[in-house]
């Protein structure tokens, strides 16, 4: 990998609307640029969804980081953000390394989120994670890839951290957002070595909460669960507590790990927890 192929990077913030750390720290570098810049490349900024923030909303018509699919990217459909989506696209889609930064109201820590497939998107998060060794990596591959606003572009990830509610700044995890993506730069500003072997939290599947025969929901998120992101889950483990205080158990034969456990913004998408399986990933 040649340094010189890197000649400008991408920050966005605020793809969803109630995400704060991901809003102020878009706003923070758009006014101080010289932070973000580096001898080696340009440095975009991009504050995305400005009329969601202003609602201290996650979107207003249909989520941002699943709308920048092929499909949508060539409608002519006129929702919010649809159209926030095209205008990403024409602005960053060339650049050589997007960074999207997040939030979840999960126990995730620090976090990234790989879809992107490039050398460089995982020497990236190679080297994040030795300077970084509470870091977690975790690969999505699910049904809506490639429609993350990071795959708009070649290279790049999300960044996620939490736990933190919604329309909620908490300062240490705006300062952990701020100096990875400090060393991100500083990175892609280097000479690109990494190794190229690393642990990652590799996705299976999606496990939806307990419904009645109306779509209900009629269990939460078992209380020896909750804020158990990153942590094994052994057949037979409880998952779930009903509403009249009854356990339900994990009935897989594979012992897996949950992610994004308890995610606000996920009781409408239909899941309670991401399942996954802890991995040595060469690339
Ligand atoms: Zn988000």
């Amino acid at each position: 990998m040649n340094k010189k192929s890197i000649k400008n990077v991408v920050i966005v913030g605020g793809t969803h609307g109630n995400e704060f750390t991901g809003v102020f720290l878009a706003k923070y570098w758009i006014k101080n640029p010289d932070l973000v810049e580096r001898n080696g490349f340009d440095t975009k900024v991009i504050f995305a969804n400005q009329k969601a923030f202003k609602e201290v909303r996650r979107y207003i018509d249909r989520d941002l980081n699943r709308s920048c699919s092929q499909t949508v990217l060539t409608s002519t459909s006129i929702l919010h953000e649809e159209l926030l989506a095209k205008d990403l696209n024409s602005q960053i889609s060339s650049s050589d390394f997007i960074v999207d930064l997040h939030t979840t109201t999960s126990n995730m820590g620090l976090s990234l989120v790989v879809s992107n497939t490039s050398e460089l998107t995982w020497l990236a998060a190679s080297h994040l994670n030795e300077k970084f060794p509470d870091l977690k990596i975790y690969r999505w591959q699910g049904d809506e890839e490639g429609a993350f606003v990071d795959s708009l572009g070649v290279n790049g990830f999300a960044i996620e951290v939490g736990a933190v509610p919604q329309g909620v700044l908490r300062a240490d995890l705006f300062e952990k957002t701020k100096e990875l993506v400090y060393a991100l730069l500083d990175f892609l500003n280097g000479d690109l070595s990494a190794k190229k072997e690393i642990e990652i939290y590799d996705h299976l599947s999606l496990v939806d909460f307990p419904r009645d025969s109306d779509g209900e929901i009629t269990a939460m998120v078992h209380p020896k669960r909750q804020d158990m992101d990153f942590k094994l889950i052994n057949p037979n483990d409880p998952m779930f507590l009903t509403f009249d205080g009854k356990t339900i158990v994990y009935k897989g034969s594979e012992s897996l790990y949950g992610l994004f456990i308890n995610e606000a913004a996920y009781y409408e998408k239909g899941f309670a927890m991401c399942l996954a399986r802890k991995i040595e990933y060469k690339f």
